[in-house]
């Protein structure tokens, strides 16, 4: 079933102090997307060093931005909801982000775009195992549901 697509999404360390928890939640939630499930947690040094690829030059800058304070990592479920997910933050750049998109409103820099939005459905699996989500899991049904998808 499309709709029970998933996506990992994490409010990044500048995000938090920033104030924007709420806005990036609001987002999802008003597109019309489910939450299943949300975790306000301190990565360690070795999460970002396993989620990240080594190979890029910003690597260790990148690893130290993701452990220097808390995130909000969270499992958002929906139809399209990896792809409507990165259409939502857009470009990793934000100077390239339109106004509307969540990178394009909130931030104007690559190394402080303030969220991360898994780019395939392959990677979601291993992103929530890594950043030990599926225990957060919450099961329910929203009676929204069968107002947004026919
Ligand atoms: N990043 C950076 N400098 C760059 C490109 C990327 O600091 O030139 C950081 C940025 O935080 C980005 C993350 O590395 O979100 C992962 O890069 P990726 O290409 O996967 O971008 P994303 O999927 O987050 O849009
Ligand atoms: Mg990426």
């Amino acid at each position: 079933m499309a709709n029970s697509e998933c996506t990992f999404i994490t409010i990044k360390p500048d995000g938090v102090p920033r104030g924007l928890i709420g806005d990036v939640i609001k987002s999802f939630e008003h597109r019309g997307f489910h939450l299943v499930a949300l975790k306000f947690m301190q990565a360690s040094e070795n999460l970002p060093k396993e989620h990240y690829l080594k190979d890029c030059p910003f690597y260790a800058d990148l690893v130290t931005y993701m452990h220097s304070g808390p995130v909000v990592a969270m499992i958002w479920e929906g139809l399209n909801v990896v792809k409507a997910g990165r259409v939502m933050l857009r470009e990793t750049n934000p100077v390239d982000s339109k106004p509307g998109t969540i990178r394009g409103d909130f931030c104007i820099q690559v190394g402080r775009n303030i969220i991360h939005s898994s780019d395939s459905v392959e990677s979601v699996e291993n992103e929530i195992g890594l950043w030990s989500l599926p225990e957060e899991l919450v099961n329910y049904k929203s009676s929204a549901q069968d107002w947004i998808l026919e």
